[in-house]
Protein backbone atom coordinates (compact mmCIF):
# COMPACT_ATOMS: atom_id res chain seq x y z
CA UNK A 1 0.00 0.00 0.00
CA UNK A 2 1.39 3.85 -0.81
CA UNK A 3 2.42 5.18 2.39
CA UNK A 4 1.21 8.89 3.30
CA UNK A 5 3.27 11.18 5.14
CA UNK A 6 2.65 14.65 6.32
CA UNK A 7 5.21 16.08 3.37
CA UNK A 8 3.83 13.96 0.75
CA UNK A 9 0.87 16.80 0.26
CA UNK A 10 -0.82 14.22 -2.09
CA UNK A 11 -4.66 15.33 -2.32
CA UNK A 12 -7.43 12.24 -1.48
CA UNK A 13 -10.72 11.53 -0.67
CA UNK A 14 -11.89 9.94 2.23
CA UNK A 15 -14.10 7.02 1.62
CA UNK A 16 -16.90 6.14 4.17
CA UNK A 17 -19.86 3.74 3.67
CA UNK A 18 -21.75 2.46 6.97
CA UNK A 19 -22.32 4.29 10.10
CA UNK A 20 -24.39 2.57 13.21
CA UNK A 21 -26.06 5.34 15.58
CA UNK A 22 -29.37 4.73 18.08
CA UNK A 23 -31.15 4.98 15.26
CA UNK A 24 -28.95 2.65 13.13
CA UNK A 25 -28.21 -0.73 13.91
CA UNK A 26 -24.84 -0.56 11.73
CA UNK A 27 -25.11 -3.75 10.38
CA UNK A 28 -22.14 -3.63 7.67
CA UNK A 29 -18.76 -4.81 8.75
CA UNK A 30 -16.81 -2.08 9.39
CA UNK A 31 -19.91 0.57 10.53
CA UNK A 32 -18.44 3.29 12.16
CA UNK A 33 -20.10 5.17 15.28
CA UNK A 34 -20.08 9.34 14.91
CA UNK A 35 -16.98 9.10 17.74
CA UNK A 36 -15.04 7.18 15.49
CA UNK A 37 -16.02 9.08 12.24
CA UNK A 38 -14.76 11.74 14.42
CA UNK A 39 -11.24 10.76 15.57
CA UNK A 40 -10.86 9.50 11.95
CA UNK A 41 -11.38 12.80 10.57
CA UNK A 42 -9.24 14.03 13.43
CA UNK A 43 -6.27 12.21 12.03
CA UNK A 44 -6.15 14.48 9.25
CA UNK A 45 -4.64 18.09 9.85
CA UNK A 46 -7.59 20.82 9.98
CA UNK A 47 -5.58 22.89 7.35
CA UNK A 48 -6.10 19.88 5.06
CA UNK A 49 -9.38 19.38 5.09
CA UNK A 50 -11.64 20.40 2.12
CA UNK A 51 -15.09 20.96 1.60
CA UNK A 52 -16.10 19.92 -2.10
CA UNK A 53 -16.42 23.37 -4.11
CA UNK A 54 -12.96 23.74 -2.26
CA UNK A 55 -11.14 20.46 -3.02
CA UNK A 56 -12.11 21.01 -6.84
CA UNK A 57 -10.25 24.33 -7.25
CA UNK A 58 -7.45 23.51 -4.75
CA UNK A 59 -6.90 19.81 -6.76
CA UNK A 60 -5.08 21.46 -9.83
CA UNK A 61 -3.18 23.37 -7.40
CA UNK A 62 -1.38 20.20 -5.68
CA UNK A 63 -2.14 21.67 -2.43
CA UNK A 64 -2.80 18.22 -0.54
CA UNK A 65 -6.32 18.84 0.31
CA UNK A 66 -8.41 16.12 1.64
CA UNK A 67 -12.29 15.93 1.33
CA UNK A 68 -14.72 13.73 2.78
CA UNK A 69 -16.65 11.46 0.42
CA UNK A 70 -19.65 9.04 1.10
CA UNK A 71 -21.06 6.34 -1.24
CA UNK A 72 -24.13 3.55 -1.58
CA UNK A 73 -27.27 6.43 -0.75
CA UNK A 74 -26.98 5.33 2.78
CA UNK A 75 -29.61 7.11 5.51
CA UNK A 76 -26.80 6.16 8.29
CA UNK A 77 -24.49 8.71 6.30
CA UNK A 78 -27.13 11.66 7.11
CA UNK A 79 -28.19 10.38 10.70
CA UNK A 80 -24.95 9.61 12.22
CA UNK A 81 -22.38 11.25 10.14
CA UNK A 82 -23.56 14.60 8.89
CA UNK A 83 -23.82 16.44 13.02
CA UNK A 84 -20.90 15.78 13.21
CA UNK A 85 -19.30 17.33 10.09
CA UNK A 86 -21.53 20.22 11.14
CA UNK A 87 -19.74 20.56 14.37
CA UNK A 88 -16.78 20.90 12.06
CA UNK A 89 -18.39 23.48 9.26
CA UNK A 90 -17.54 20.78 7.01
CA UNK A 91 -19.16 19.59 3.72
CA UNK A 92 -19.22 16.69 1.86
CA UNK A 93 -19.79 14.74 -1.31
CA UNK A 94 -22.50 12.40 -1.76
CA UNK A 95 -21.85 9.38 -4.60
CA UNK A 96 -25.54 8.07 -5.19
CA UNK A 97 -26.09 5.15 -7.97
CA UNK A 98 -29.29 6.08 -9.29
CA UNK A 99 -31.17 2.78 -9.11
CA UNK A 100 -31.26 3.05 -5.32
CA UNK A 101 -34.73 5.41 -5.83
CA UNK A 102 -36.43 2.47 -7.46
CA UNK A 103 -38.82 0.54 -5.36
CA UNK A 104 -36.61 -2.55 -4.66
CA UNK A 105 -33.54 -2.39 -2.31
CA UNK A 106 -30.54 -3.14 -4.87
CA UNK A 107 -29.33 -6.72 -4.96
CA UNK A 108 -25.60 -5.85 -3.67
CA UNK A 109 -27.52 -3.85 -0.55
CA UNK A 110 -29.71 -6.81 0.29
CA UNK A 111 -27.29 -9.53 0.15
CA UNK A 112 -24.86 -6.87 2.75
CA UNK A 113 -27.90 -6.82 4.78
CA UNK A 114 -28.39 -10.78 4.24
CA UNK A 115 -25.18 -11.63 4.95
CA UNK A 116 -24.97 -10.14 8.95
CA UNK A 117 -28.53 -10.36 9.87
CA UNK A 118 -28.46 -13.98 8.95
CA UNK A 119 -24.60 -14.66 10.09
CA UNK A 120 -22.67 -14.51 12.94
CA UNK A 121 -19.70 -13.03 10.86
CA UNK A 122 -19.01 -12.58 6.94
CA UNK A 123 -16.70 -15.42 7.22
CA UNK A 124 -19.33 -17.73 7.82
CA UNK A 125 -21.35 -15.95 5.18
CA UNK A 126 -18.71 -16.12 2.72
CA UNK A 127 -17.87 -19.79 3.05
CA UNK A 128 -21.50 -21.26 3.25
CA UNK A 129 -21.56 -19.60 0.05
CA UNK A 130 -18.42 -20.10 -1.52
CA UNK A 131 -19.17 -23.63 -0.81
CA UNK A 132 -23.07 -23.72 -1.87
CA UNK A 133 -21.94 -21.74 -4.76
CA UNK A 134 -18.92 -24.71 -5.59
CA UNK A 135 -22.03 -27.70 -5.15
CA UNK A 136 -23.62 -26.29 -8.12
CA UNK A 137 -20.58 -26.01 -10.32
CA UNK A 138 -18.68 -29.20 -9.58
CA UNK A 139 -16.25 -28.03 -11.80
CA UNK A 140 -13.70 -26.54 -9.33
CA UNK A 141 -13.02 -27.57 -5.33
CA UNK A 142 -12.84 -24.58 -2.82
CA UNK A 143 -9.07 -25.48 -2.78
CA UNK A 144 -8.35 -25.32 -6.33
CA UNK A 145 -10.28 -21.78 -5.93
CA UNK A 146 -8.27 -20.78 -3.19
CA UNK A 147 -4.80 -21.85 -5.39
CA UNK A 148 -6.00 -19.91 -8.32
CA UNK A 149 -6.88 -16.88 -5.65
CA UNK A 150 -3.47 -17.18 -4.26
CA UNK A 151 -1.92 -17.49 -7.38
CA UNK A 152 -3.03 -14.46 -8.79
CA UNK A 153 -3.52 -12.62 -5.42
CA UNK A 154 -6.00 -11.48 -6.34
CA UNK A 155 -7.32 -8.20 -4.21
CA UNK A 156 -4.15 -8.71 -2.60
CA UNK A 157 -3.26 -5.20 -2.27
CA UNK A 158 -6.36 -4.17 0.26
CA UNK A 159 -5.17 -5.25 3.46
CA UNK A 160 -8.78 -4.91 5.10
CA UNK A 161 -10.25 -8.29 2.99
CA UNK A 162 -9.35 -11.68 4.51
CA UNK A 163 -8.57 -14.74 2.37
CA UNK A 164 -12.43 -15.74 2.53
CA UNK A 165 -13.68 -12.23 1.20
CA UNK A 166 -11.02 -12.83 -1.73
CA UNK A 167 -12.21 -16.02 -2.04
CA UNK A 168 -15.83 -14.67 -2.55
CA UNK A 169 -15.07 -11.73 -4.87
CA UNK A 170 -13.00 -13.67 -7.15
CA UNK A 171 -15.88 -16.15 -7.58
CA UNK A 172 -18.63 -13.92 -7.55
CA UNK A 173 -16.72 -10.90 -10.70
CA UNK A 174 -13.93 -13.20 -12.48
CA UNK A 175 -15.38 -17.10 -12.01
CA UNK A 176 -19.20 -16.64 -11.62
CA UNK A 177 -19.75 -13.17 -13.62
CA UNK A 178 -22.47 -10.76 -12.15
CA UNK A 179 -25.78 -12.66 -14.00
CA UNK A 180 -24.71 -16.08 -12.58
CA UNK A 181 -23.86 -14.82 -9.53
CA UNK A 182 -26.48 -13.02 -9.35
CA UNK A 183 -28.85 -16.15 -10.10
CA UNK A 184 -27.08 -17.86 -7.17
CA UNK A 185 -27.10 -15.75 -4.40
CA UNK A 186 -30.40 -15.30 -5.06
CA UNK A 187 -31.17 -18.86 -4.72
CA UNK A 188 -28.67 -19.10 -1.90
CA UNK A 189 -30.27 -16.46 0.27
CA UNK A 190 -34.28 -18.33 -1.01
CA UNK A 191 -32.73 -21.55 0.68
CA UNK A 192 -32.53 -19.55 4.39
CA UNK A 193 -36.05 -18.97 3.77
CA UNK A 194 -35.08 -14.77 3.39
CA UNK A 195 -36.39 -12.29 0.50
CA UNK A 196 -36.60 -8.51 0.28
CA UNK A 197 -39.17 -7.74 2.83
CA UNK A 198 -36.84 -8.36 5.64
CA UNK A 199 -34.73 -5.74 5.11
CA UNK A 200 -35.01 -2.37 6.53
CA UNK A 201 -35.29 1.06 4.71
CA UNK A 202 -31.92 1.61 4.96
CA UNK A 203 -31.32 4.01 1.67
CA UNK A 204 -31.67 7.95 1.21
CA UNK A 205 -34.89 9.44 -0.60
CA UNK A 206 -35.08 11.90 -3.26
CA UNK A 207 -35.89 14.58 0.03
CA UNK A 208 -32.93 13.25 1.99
CA UNK A 209 -30.74 14.45 -1.11
CA UNK A 210 -32.61 17.94 -1.58
CA UNK A 211 -31.58 18.31 2.18
CA UNK A 212 -28.25 17.63 1.86
CA UNK A 213 -27.84 19.81 -1.42
CA UNK A 214 -29.53 22.66 0.11
CA UNK A 215 -26.94 22.14 3.36
CA UNK A 216 -24.59 22.97 0.96
CA UNK A 217 -23.28 19.69 0.41
CA UNK A 218 -22.18 18.29 -3.16
CA UNK A 219 -24.06 15.03 -4.75
CA UNK A 220 -21.73 13.01 -7.38
CA UNK A 221 -22.92 10.09 -9.39
CA UNK A 222 -22.21 6.98 -8.66
CA UNK A 223 -23.26 4.68 -11.82
CA UNK A 224 -27.09 3.85 -12.15
CA UNK A 225 -27.17 -0.66 -11.27
CA UNK A 226 -24.10 -0.18 -9.18
CA UNK A 227 -22.62 -3.40 -11.30
CA UNK A 228 -19.89 -4.98 -9.29
CA UNK A 229 -17.21 -5.01 -12.12
CA UNK A 230 -18.49 -1.89 -14.06
CA UNK A 231 -15.01 -1.13 -15.77
CA UNK A 232 -15.39 -4.84 -17.35
CA UNK A 233 -18.64 -3.67 -19.12
CA UNK A 234 -18.14 -2.06 -22.82
CA UNK A 235 -18.39 1.45 -23.11
CA UNK A 236 -21.72 1.34 -24.23
CA UNK A 237 -22.91 -0.17 -21.24
CA UNK A 238 -20.63 2.55 -19.70
CA UNK A 239 -22.18 5.22 -20.73
CA UNK A 240 -25.85 3.50 -20.13
CA UNK A 241 -25.11 3.27 -16.79
CA UNK A 242 -23.40 7.36 -16.08
CA UNK A 243 -25.21 9.10 -17.96
CA UNK A 244 -28.68 7.42 -16.76
CA UNK A 245 -27.42 8.49 -13.16
CA UNK A 246 -26.00 11.47 -13.75
CA UNK A 247 -29.42 12.37 -15.68
CA UNK A 248 -31.63 11.25 -12.54
CA UNK A 249 -29.25 13.01 -10.61
CA UNK A 250 -29.80 16.37 -12.20
CA UNK A 251 -33.35 16.34 -12.21
CA UNK A 252 -33.40 15.91 -8.36
CA UNK A 253 -31.46 18.48 -7.10
CA UNK A 254 -31.90 20.68 -10.45
CA UNK A 255 -28.03 21.48 -11.12
CA UNK A 256 -25.29 19.97 -13.29
CA UNK A 257 -23.70 17.62 -11.35
CA UNK A 258 -19.59 17.51 -11.84
CA UNK A 259 -18.39 14.42 -9.39
CA UNK A 260 -18.48 10.80 -9.75
CA UNK A 261 -16.99 7.95 -7.73
CA UNK A 262 -16.27 4.53 -9.95
CA UNK A 263 -18.53 1.67 -8.17
CA UNK A 264 -16.23 -0.95 -6.17
CA UNK A 265 -13.95 0.92 -7.66
CA UNK A 266 -13.92 -0.50 -11.02
CA UNK A 267 -12.99 1.30 -14.40
CA UNK A 268 -11.18 1.47 -17.39
CA UNK A 269 -9.56 3.46 -20.23
CA UNK A 270 -13.39 3.73 -21.56
CA UNK A 271 -14.07 4.87 -17.99
CA UNK A 272 -11.58 7.53 -17.91
CA UNK A 273 -13.37 9.12 -21.27
CA UNK A 274 -16.61 9.17 -20.23
CA UNK A 275 -15.91 11.28 -17.43
CA UNK A 276 -14.83 14.07 -20.02
CA UNK A 277 -17.78 13.26 -22.45
CA UNK A 278 -20.45 13.47 -19.36
CA UNK A 279 -18.76 17.61 -18.40
CA UNK A 280 -17.43 15.58 -15.05
CA UNK A 281 -14.34 17.66 -13.35
CA UNK A 282 -13.14 15.30 -10.83
CA UNK A 283 -13.88 11.52 -10.52
CA UNK A 284 -12.85 9.53 -7.65
CA UNK A 285 -11.36 5.80 -7.64
CA UNK A 286 -11.75 3.38 -4.41
CA UNK A 287 -8.04 3.24 -3.48
CA UNK A 288 -4.36 4.94 -3.52
CA UNK A 289 -2.75 2.27 -5.02
CA UNK A 290 -0.75 3.23 -8.11
CA UNK A 291 -2.78 3.04 -11.44
CA UNK A 292 -1.74 1.42 -14.90
CA UNK A 293 -3.75 3.93 -17.16
CA UNK A 294 -2.33 6.99 -18.80
CA UNK A 295 -5.48 8.85 -17.96
CA UNK A 296 -5.80 12.23 -16.86
CA UNK A 297 -5.32 11.96 -12.87
CA UNK A 298 -8.41 14.25 -12.04
CA UNK A 299 -10.47 11.45 -13.10
CA UNK A 300 -8.45 9.23 -11.24
CA UNK A 301 -8.37 10.89 -7.82
CA UNK A 302 -6.85 8.55 -5.09
CA UNK A 303 -9.46 8.07 -2.01
CA UNK A 304 -8.52 5.68 1.29
CA UNK A 305 -10.99 3.47 2.85
CA UNK A 306 -11.77 4.52 6.62
CA UNK A 307 -11.10 0.92 7.15
CA UNK A 308 -7.28 1.93 6.77
CA UNK A 309 -7.07 4.60 8.74
CA UNK A 310 -6.11 3.61 12.01
CA UNK A 311 -2.53 3.00 10.31
CA UNK A 312 -1.74 6.07 9.08
CA UNK A 313 -3.61 8.33 12.02
CA UNK A 314 -0.53 7.69 14.97
CA UNK A 315 0.33 10.92 13.22
CA UNK A 316 -1.41 13.36 12.09
CA UNK A 317 -1.75 13.42 7.94
ZN1 LIG B 1 -20.66 1.89 -4.17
Amino acid sequence: MKSLSASERTAFGLMFHHFSGPTDPGYAKGSLSSEQFLSVLKGIDTDRLASPNVFRESYFDNQGDVCVTFDDNLKSQLSVAIPVLEKLGLKAFFFLYSGAFEDTLPLFELVRYFASSQFDSVERFNSAFINSAIKQSSDISYKELAGQVSEVDYLGEFSFYSQSDRIYRYLRDVILGQELFEARIVSFMKDYGFDQSFAPNILLDRDDIRYLVKSGHEIGFHSHSHPTSLGRLDIDSQRLEYSKSKKILEDIVNRPIWSCSYPNGSYDESSLALMGELDVDIAFRSSPLPSDLKSKPQYEIDRIDHVDMPIYSRSKI
